[in-house]
């Protein structure tokens, strides 16, 4: 809706108690996104409704799990990437069957799967215990040991509700993504799901089927949903889902929910790449698995990563004191930028070296030394200010620091203001070892 839309609809008393000037100065915020509906007191019942189902997130934000390993499928707000971000990095979980001869290892060989990328650790974020053996004693049992092996949050597969009731018995508290309501059970699955409180996903036979299906369970109480087309082949699932979220973004309510996409088909780990790639670019909530093999999960969470990061922020790490190695109070301190790809390289540089060491990137807003340099956010205040508040004058008993090669102006004024010696240091990060060596051991 439009300010002017959304002025039509308000009391239009200038009131003030919304905290804004006037009533088409809070039309104009909640247009933008900087007020909420709650904010005015005196809407009316109906004005109320319109503007909450008009500011409602076009694809509803579902929660699946519980604790610190939760993880989150939705709230996404464009088609293409460039037009904004996309926002929740889709969770990819690994398939273990209750026919698994050892669903401990399985579930164990997943956890383990952890991959370093520009130092945040990525990997699967869902264990789908799904339940092949029809049986729903030996479902209950698998999906015990894995809940008990295990802090990933899990997904339930089984059409029968009698398995999933013995399931969410066992694991029902760690809040599990049920797996799915169709035609012929969804009452019984939508009142387990609602009963446990957790999200209940929707398998339909095609689109039409979906969103019939998708509103019937919505009318039953239960919307923490997750759709999935029922569509098998990759040529049709990615057709689903890119119709999915085209219409979700135009507000057609049954389909405002995220998805859930199978990479089963085969366990050739190539095609499994290329089929879950396919589905986390375009556009699943939720993607699925057939194994924990690593030369299947690290691919994906590198594509997911590069997707899922927004191309506005560049990626950053911490500004605070790092060691390399095992320094005491006379190692070297070298500053550089807080931009990751700077500073991995210039850690990497210095471990190469083999002289233990503290780095100290300066937080520049993740731009590297001379785009920092350039901006005003490399600047001697700000190194100096890092010197003095970073605790790294108690860690070293000397007072001399080391600069990128290419900021050597700063020495001067760093040095007036820190009271510390400053090293010019090489300009590019290769030279690092030599440097060292040649600088700082003699
Ligand atoms: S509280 Fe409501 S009526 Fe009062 S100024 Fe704000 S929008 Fe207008």
């Amino acid at each position: 809706m439009t300010g002017l839309d959304i002025f039509k609809l308000l009391p239009k008393t200038n009131c003030k108690k919304c905290g804004q000037a006037t009533c088409l100065a809070f039309a104009m915020a909640l247009a933008n996104a900087k007020a909420d509906v709650g904010q005015c007191p005196d809407l009316s019942d109906t004005a109320r409704e319109t503007l909450e189902a008009a500011s409602a997130p076009q694809i509803t934000l579902v929660k699946i799990g519980a604790g610190p390993n939760e993880t989150q499928a939705g709230n996404e707000t464009v088609l293409f990437r460039h037009d904004k971000c996309f926002v929740n990095p889709a969770p990819l979980a690994v398939l273990i069957s209750d026919k698994s001869e050892n669903p401990a290892a399985e579930t164990l060989k997943a956890n383990s799967l952890v991959f370093d990328r520009l130092g945040q650790m990525h990997g699967i974020n869902l264990l789908a215990v799904q339940n092949h053996s029809g049986d729903t004693v030996v479902f209950a049992e698998t999906v015990k040991v894995v809940s008990e092996n295990t802090n990933f949050p899990l997904i339930l597969i089984s059409e029968d509700p009698l398995a999933i009731e013995k399931a969410l018995e066992i694991t029902g508290a760690k809040k599990p993504l049920v797996y799915a309501a169709t035609e012929e059970n969804y009452p019984a699955m939508t009142e387990l799901s609602r009963k446990y409180n957790v999200p209940l996903a929707v398998k339909g036979r095609d689109l039409d089927h979906l969103a019939g299906l998708a509103e019937k369970v919505a009318a039953l109480g239960h919307r923490q949903l997750v759709l999935d087309s029922g569509a098998r082949s990759v040529r049709q699932v990615l057709a689903d889902q890119t119709q999915i979220r085209r219409q979700a973004l135009r507000r057609f309510r049954p389909f405002g929910y995220p998805t859930i996409a199978f990479a089963v088909n085969s366990r050739d780990p190539l095609q499994a790449v290329v089929e879950a790639g396919v589905y986390i670019a375009k556009y699943a909530g939720i993607v699925v698995l057939p194994s924990a093999d690593p030369e299947v999960v690290l691919p994906l969470v590198t594509l997911r990563l590069n997707i899922f990061t927004d191309p506005q922020k560049p990626a950053a790490v911490d500004s605070r004191i790092y060691e390399i190695g095992s320094p005491d109070d006379s190692a070297p301190v070298l500053v550089t930028s807080n931009f990751s790809l700077t500073y991995f390289c210039v850690a990497s540089d210095v471990e190469a070296s083999r002289v233990p060491a503290y780095i100290l990137p300066i937080d520049t807003d993740g731009v590297s030394v001379l785009t920092g340099w350039a901006a005003g956010k490399f600047t001697p205040e700000r190194i100096a200010a890092m010197l003095k508040e970073s605790g790294i004058e108690d860690k070293v008993a000397h007072r001399r620091v080391i600069i990128p090669g290419g900021v050597a102006v700063l020495s001067g004024k760093l040095h007036d203001l820190s009271g510390w010696e400053v090293i010019v240091g090489p300009v590019e990060s290769s030279g690092i070892p030599a440097f060292l060596k040649r600088r700082w051991i003699a």
